[in-house]
């Protein structure tokens, strides 16, 4: 059995990953707007990944036994200065996330529930993955600066970011 107190903090990451999957989506919104269609594409992946972090969740809770709880979402921004500064809130906001799973790793570790550590570590491995694309697509649009020609074909590379299902859902289909 889950202990409450595990059970509570995966509950608390559900919502915030249900938080990171509206905010993501609010960007794809905000860059839709700016006729930035690649950038609205690569948001729109971005906001069913996180979605599908939650469903992880949520299907490990209900496999051992425990009860989901859903809270409210938090508003989200809906408008940015430029494309930069929502990679550098992507970035800042997916650290946070990142040192959440270690907390939750660390309690998992703390209550020698190892089971609910194995589940952790695509997480830790998946937070990894997260920095380093927002960091390399900071780097590419502190590359050209300002240039809307640079910016256009970027724009254009992530118009060709595909979904694919994540290991721990494709497995438990
Ligand atoms: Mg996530």
């Amino acid at each position: 059995m889950l202990s409450v107190k595990m059970q509570d903090a995966l509950n608390a990451q559900i919502n915030a990953e249900m938080w990171s999957a509206y905010l993501y989506l609010s960007m794809s919104m905000a860059a839709a707007d700016k006729g930035l269609k690649g950038m609205a594409n690569w948001f729109a992946v971005q906001f069913k990944e996180e979605q599908d972090h939650a469903q992880i969740i949520i299907n490990y809770i209900l496999s051992r036994g425990g009860r989901v709880k859903l809270a409210a979402i938090d508003a989200v921004e809906t408008e940015w200065d430029s494309p930069i500064d929502m990679f550098e809130q992507t970035l800042t906001h997916e650290r946070k996330v990142t040192s959440m799973i270690h907390n939750l790793y660390n309690l998992a570790v703390e209550e020698r529930d190892h089971a609910t550590s194995n589940m952790l570590n695509w997480f830790v491995d998946e937070q990894v993955e997260e920095e380093d694309s927002a960091r390399e697509i900071i780097d590419q649009l502190r590359l050209i600066e300002c240039n809307k020609l640079g910016l256009y074909m970027i724009d254009k590379e992530m118009a060709t970011r595909t979904y694919t299902t994540p290991s721990p859902l494709a497995t438990a289909e």
